[in-house]
């Protein structure tokens, strides 16, 4: 596409009636001063109060705005304490012991946008430009499920002609089709979630009939002026609203499975903690169902971007750990999404908090799967990646510290999504399901592709998991045994 064009495409993407609907008084849901002031309020600090708030979040109904803001300043050891404590709990009680696995995939770097942070930002001229054709995606899935045994993606695409609607229609059906024989049954991707720039309402309707998983758009901050100075106004991303209300047009378009985030360290993390929170509870209250899943990405190094170096504001361990038990307590029943941008040893001490998902021999260069690059191909990727081990050493370490990776896809093609989901999930009864599902996964994964050393961890995990159906769900383990038996026999792809 000549840049005429370009320009001419440009021009089609924002459509102010989806969103100018939504605004009251011509404002938008993120009401700054509100956030300010609450925060600054709700300081006075009280143990009894604090048991309150914990008490509601044990019962798995979202916190309010005020009382976000007041774990946030919660500053005493003991009292933090109570709070990861309870993290730890809610999560046992929504998500067991289950951690999810998913892989990037980056199909396109090509990008109209500025966003200062970001390596595809359009005038970094030191990014190699890709967009990958039908047969590299088909190569990139071969080793993404054929060699690793993923079975779950997150699709990346640029902003651009060159990644528009059609291509990724194409592109997720390119995904599903393709079947890989493995060493005793099959692999193939059940699950492709999209990582893109917002889209129009027709667009989401056409993704949605494609196959769309989880739909994910991160607002990068909810900051307003931040926002402005970070994405130019000149450019698509520059509009922060036709960014903001994206999930309702989702919804609207039939999509009730969506993914909301923030990219911390690019203002205030308290601020951006309240935002999401505010998001989510706008999506409950107009639409009944909140965000499947948070991401909290924190800023990283990206190659020939000199602002992430200058000026983003510093998110310590320390402080990233709260922010994530504050999300855990004050959206209990969400998703919560971890990725390898961080080191292995901070993950491990996120999964116990409240992270749900996780990636794992994650290369996000564009075509670094099949044609065996790096991790790290700094004028491919977008930013750089901190842990980059493969999933066999990831799944080994979750095993030793009791969690089971599960490769369940089977809720969302059963129905239980959306307001279903929240349901199930707010109730417990959705784990019923995720832990036999989990298991069956988790067996065809071990046999098709752990390593000695992990198959041996591993299986002892899956006898203590078997013991505790066999006792805490003895009406479902005689359906659970016959399934179980014909995954060791080879069969794939079953699940309750
Ligand atoms: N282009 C689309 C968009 O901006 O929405 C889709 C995906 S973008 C490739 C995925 C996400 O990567 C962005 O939403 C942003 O939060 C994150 N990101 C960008 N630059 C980053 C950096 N330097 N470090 C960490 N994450 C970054
Ligand atoms: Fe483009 Fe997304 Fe990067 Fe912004 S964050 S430059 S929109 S790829």
């Amino acid at each position: 596409m000549n840049s005429t064009s370009t320009q001419d495409w440009i021009k089609t993407r924002i459509k102010p009636e989806e969103y100018k609907k939504y605004l009251v008084n011509d404002k938008d849901f993120i009401d700054e001063e509100e956030i300010t002031r609450k925060l600054s309020d709700n300081k006075n600090i009280d143990k009894n109060k604090l048991r309150d708030i914990l008490a509601k979040s044990l019962e798995i109904s979202s916190l309010s705005t005020d009382e976000t803001a007041y774990l946030l300043n919660v500053n005493d050891s003991d009292m933090l304490e109570e709070m990861e404590e309870m993290a730890i709990k809610i999560k046992k009680k929504v998500y067991d012991n289950r951690i999810v696995t998913f892989a990037p995939l980056y199909l396109g770097n090509n990008c109209i946008n500025s966003c200062l942070y970001c390596g595809f930002r359009v005038e970094n001229k030191k990014t190699k430009r890709q967009v990958l054709s039908t047969d590299e995606i088909k190569k990139e899935i071969e080793v993404l499920t054929g060699k690793i045994g993923h079975k779950r993606l997150i699709v990346v695409y640029g902003e651009h002609p060159s990644t528009d609607v059609n291509y990724m229609i194409e592109s997720i059906k390119t995904i599903y089709g393709v079947k890989v024989a493995t060493k005793y049954g099959h692999s193939e991707i059940r699950r492709v979630n999209v990582n893109a720039a917002p889209m129009q309402i027709d667009e989401l309707k056409k993704l949605k009939q494609a196959g769309l998983g989880t739909y994910q758009v991160f607002q990068e901050t909810y900051h307003h002026d931040t926002y402005r100075k970070l994405h130019p106004k000149q450019t698509v991303k520059g509009n922060y609203s036709w960014r903001l209300y994206t999930m309702h047009r989702a919804f609207e378009a039939g999509i009730d499975d969506v993914g909301i985030g923030a990219l911390f360290g690019l203002y205030d993390w308290k601020f951006e903690v309240m935002g999401l929170v505010s998001h989510a509870l706008e999506l409950e209250s107009r639409f009944g169902i909140g965000p499947h899943t948070i991401s909290f990405p924190r800023l990283e190094t990206a190659q020939n971007t000199p602002y992430v170096k200058k000026k983003f504001q510093n998110v310590t361990d320390r402080d990233f750990k709260k922010l994530i038990t504050v999300l855990r307590l004050a959206v209990p029943y969400t998703g919560m999404i971890l990725t390898a941008r961080e080191t292995a040893a901070l993950r491990k001490e996120a999964f116990k908090l409240g992270v749900t998902q996780t990636d794992a021999s994650s290369k996000i260069g564009i075509g670094a799967y099949s044609s065996k690059l790096s991790s790290q191909t700094g004028d491919k990727q977008q930013f750089y990646l901190a842990d980059t081990r493969s999933l066999d050493e990831l799944i080994r370490e979750l095993a030793l510290d009791g969690y089971i990776t599960s490769f369940c896809t089977a809720g969302y093609r059963c129905g239980r999504t959306g307001s279903n989901i929240m349901q199930l999930l707010k109730t417990g009864t959705e784990g019923k399901y995720c832990k036999l599902n989990a298991v069956l996964t988790f067996r065809e994964w071990l046999d098709d592709f752990a390593s000695t050393q992990t198959k041996e961890i591993g299986e002892k995990l899956i006898v203590n998991e078997i013991n505790e159906i066999k006792e805490k769900m003895p009406a479902m383990y005689s359906e659970f045994s016959k399934m179980y038996k014909r995954i060791t026999r080879g069969e794939r792809d079953i699940y309750i």
